[in-house]
């Protein structure tokens, strides 16, 4: 099994972090990244590990598709564990590699600032109970734990496992371990996966082919332009999605605090990341002045002195989106060919969990029975 090569398109939290585990598991890898590890959404994500917080997506409120609750409460579940598992990965890239990742467990409130969101809440915390820690409370209560909470809040829901963590920390700390491990990065794009009598055996780059015995895509919103695939039906889709940072003195919140639509993360330093809209607009990398405005409008009624904080920096990224909302991860179709892609709004969240399904999908070994709601072959086309 050592000798087998592996393949991975793409070097953001997806590749990089299955080449690390394929490697420890003794494999030779080489992950192919057009750009530098991290360029794409993994190191403009705001790093939140919400499981919790974000299972209410896809649980009927305003969701396009309600009545899909089995397959979200897998992600449910995957997402609990891979919150676990990014305790035991930073402990790993702190004490092998010395770099602190900023993992904390800070925890996450959700908040409702309008009558109507209120029900909403009630929903989720329903929808939480048995599976997490949830603390609902009224908004007084929301405001003496997170002081800075303006009068707008109403009620909250308050849950203390939910994590957080540095994304280019993150991306840095994976590569490196990556390649004292053992893994190649090389600066190359990707052409197209080659297939032949439904096995992968490599990938085409510019004027050569490079031969592996397992090609594995993780190329983000990238995916379905990558020639190869058949996976019409699955098309991976960007989401852009727009942060603006400022800083305060103190830290503004400690926890990370969510209204409908968007977040404010707080770092222990001050830094203050406010996000995010969810706009199909293609690969169009812009900020733009109806995206800010959306953004500084929540930041400012969940924390009303923010209105005073300096602007320092803004940027856009994609979300990987797919038809269903879920990830693909595993098998796509031809043999040898495998696919860690599709993450949308939690790919930061579910990397370490991806790469050990990914890593015990080319090995043989069994998979838990989560795996089966994001088999890409649900969309084989
Ligand atoms: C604004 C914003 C905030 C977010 N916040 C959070 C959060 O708080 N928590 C969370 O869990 N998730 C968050 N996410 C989602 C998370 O960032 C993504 O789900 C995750 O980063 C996807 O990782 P990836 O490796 O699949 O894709 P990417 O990071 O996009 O990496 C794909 C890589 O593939 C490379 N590539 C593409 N095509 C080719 C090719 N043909 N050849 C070679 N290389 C190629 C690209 O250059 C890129 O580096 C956020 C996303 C955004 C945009």
């Amino acid at each position: 099994m050592a000798s087998k090569d592996v393949v991975i398109v793409g070097g953001g939290v997806m590749g990089c972090a299955s080449a690390l585990r394929l490697a420890q598991a003794g494999l030779s890898v080489t992950v192919l990244e057009r750009s530098v590890p991290g360029a794409e959404a993994s190191s403009a994500a705001a790093g939140i590990l919400g499981p919790a917080v974000e299972a209410h997506h896809g649980h009927g409120e305003g969701h396009p598709h309600p009545g899909r609750r089995p397959a979200q409460d897998t992600l449910l579940t995957l997402g609990l564990r891979s919150r676990e598992l990014h305790a035991s990965l930073a402990r790993e890239l702190r004490d092998d590699h010395g770099i602190d990742v900023g993992f904390r467990r800070c925890g996450v409130m959700r908040v409702a600032v309008r009558e109507d969101e209120r029900s909403a809440l009630a929903t989720h915390a329903a929808l939480l109970r048995g599976r997490a820690l949830v603390d609902a409370i009224d908004g007084d209560e929301a405001r003496r734990r997170e002081p800075a909470l303006g009068p707008a809040v109403l009620e909250a829901i308050d849950l203390p496992e939910e994590a957080q963590l540095d994304p280019p920390s993150l991306l840095d700390a994976l590569a490196i371990a990556a390649e004292r491990a053992g893994v190649h990065f090389r600066t190359a794009t990707v052409h197209g996966v080659l297939v032949e009598n439904d096995r992968a055996h490599g990938v085409r780059l510019d004027g050569e082919t490079l031969g592996a015995d397992h090609v594995v895509v993780a190329a983000g919103s990238w995916t379905s332009l990558v020639p190869g695939l058949r996976l019409d039906a699955a098309r991976v889709h960007p989401v852009r999605g727009q942060i603006l940072t400022t800083r305060t003195r103190p830290p503004v919140f400690r926890r990370v605090v969510f209204g409908a639509g968007g977040y404010v993360v707080t770092r222990p330093d001050g830094r203050v990341l406010c996000g995010s809209t969810e706009e199909r607009v293609g690969f169009a990398r812009e900020v733009t002045f109806a995206g800010l405005a959306r953004i500084v409008e929540l930041a400012t009624t969940l924390a009303p002195r923010l209105a005073d904080a300096p602007a320092e920096e803004h940027w856009s990224s994609f979300r990987p989106g797919t038809a269903d909302d879920l990830p693909l991860v595993g098998p796509a179709g031809p043999e040898g060919l495998w696919l860690a892609s599709g993450h949308y709004r939690n790919g930061i969240l579910l990397a370490p969990i991806t790469a050990e399904l990914v890593r015990d999908a080319i090995l043989g070994e069994p998979l838990p029975e989560e795996a089966a709601a994001i088999d890409p072959r649900r969309f084989l086309a």
